[in-house]
């Protein structure tokens, strides 16, 4: 094809209108497992923008767990779940998890899928069907917009954790079937919603309430149930999200629901039956991450976790930008601009740390924020080393200043 292409000159021209807005993202390799300090673009670099929330991506146990598997069932798992792909070890996976999840959705079954992004499309779209209307909060994660796009439902966006707009969106409606949708933990702000109210006015309502807890499942609660457990809540008008390439180190996801809920997203739910199921052995992995994320070491790795988000709070004294409220490893630093957010980025780099700065359309324009997530693996040298960056950083301070 000529490079005259109407399609290529019109993608170039969206290209360089991207790059004039600060808003080209560029991919960087690593060379190193995932863990505070890594090789990336082959250098060293301080890590805060994995979430590998407890240190488990790279952990011995779950390696060799990933090996084992391996070795058992071989690379591939061959096909989808409905053809041969589903093994011994997604369906060992599923029922460790139902488990683990019942004290908060009671008679729960779990429904393993490769990736959090494939389970809300696949939870949308299958649950919400013509005659359904979805309530979705405004900072919902993409998955979650992108899901509600599929599904043929109306589809009401609620303002962030406003329950009076939701309250009143709910007393309107006359749709049969009522799903409200929303972040636990929000992407991008730390923050968690009101659950117990949302909850609540489900009830009230006669909704039903689905929550992907991509960013507390491992993280929150005293055994790392997640955002239910935390708040000490549990319905069987739940359907709960955790992904499992966060906190638990690995990949995939799952839904955890009633029983008929999940026998009718094997049946019905596009985004799990139209795919290859994600290889045993990480299913199979996924069996020590569940076992460490629910003991002693678990508890153990979310306390430390939590003193050190508890560290970079009390040492970010910030003048100019702002340190978002939130109790989460996610720790967003809002600078506002697109091009001042890169410059803050390229500094922080400069000076061998490495944190995710975050543009429009993931965060609403204006909003331009660095992105800091924490880990159980950080020190709190480590921690206290991010702050002095950022501190001098926004200061003004060049990166190697004379003593
Ligand atoms: N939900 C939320 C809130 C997320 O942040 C993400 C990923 N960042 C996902 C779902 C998608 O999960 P996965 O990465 O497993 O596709």
């Amino acid at each position: 094809m000529s490079d005259t292409s109407p399609l290529l000159s019109g993608l170039q021209r969206k290209l360089e209108e991207l790059g004039r807005q600060h808003l080209l993202r560029q991919r960087r390799q690593v060379e190193t497992p995932h863990a505070p300090v890594m090789t990336v673009d082959g250098r060293p670099m301080l890590a805060f923008c994995s979430n590998d929330y407890l240190g488990l991506a790279a952990d011995a146990r779950v390696v060799e767990a990933l090996r084992e598997g391996a070795t058992r069932y071989g690379a591939g798992s061959g096909a989808s779940h409905l053809i041969s792909g589903h093994s011994a070890a997604h369906a060992a996976l599923e029922e460790r998890l139902a488990d683990f999840l019942s004290p908060c959705v009671p008679s729960a079954r779990a429904l393993y899928f490769s990736t959090g992004y494939m389970a809300n499309l696949a939870v949308l779209s299958a649950l919400a069907g013509k005659d359904a209307e979805i309530f979705s909060e405004e900072l919902n994660h993409a998955s979650l917009i992108d899901g509600a796009r599929l599904a043929r439902s109306t589809l009401r966006v609620y303002p962030h954790k406003d329950l009076a707009q939701l309250d009143a969106l709910l007393a309107q409606s006359v749709a049969k079937d009522k799903l409200v949708v929303t972040d636990s933990v929000f992407s991008m702000d730390g923050d968690i919603a009101p659950l117990r109210e949302l909850l609540a006015l489900c009830e009230r309502h006669g909704a039903w309430l689905v929550v992907d807890d991509a960013h507390g499942f491992g993280v929150l609660g005293e055994n790392g149930r997640g955002v239910l457990e935390s708040l000490a809540l549990s319905s069987p008008q739940l359907v709960y999200i955790g992904t499992l390439g966060k906190a638990a180190g690995v990949a995939g996801a799952f839904v955890a629901a009633h029983a008929t809920v999940i026998e009718f997203l094997v049946q019905r739910a596009r985004p799990y039956i139209y795919t290859t199921a994600a290889p045993p052995a990480v299913a199979h992995a996924l069996l020590t991450s569940l076992e460490i994320i629910g003991g002693a070491e678990g508890r153990q790795r979310r306390a430390q976790l939590a003193q050190s988000i508890a560290r970079l709070r009390e040492r970010l004294a910030l003048k100019r930008w702002t340190l978002l409220p939130s109790d989460t490893p996610i720790q967003p630093v809002v600078i506002g601009d697109n091009e001042a957010t890169m410059a803050a980025g390229a500094a922080l780099l400069a000076r061998g740390f490495w944190v995710g700065a975050i543009r429009p359309p993931t965060v609403p324009v204006g909003s331009a924020r660095l992105r800091i997530t924490l880990s159980a693996a950080h020190a709190p040298d480590q921690v206290d080393a991010l702050a002095d960056a950022l501190l001098d950083i926004e200061a003004g301070v060049p990166a190697h200043a004379p003593a």
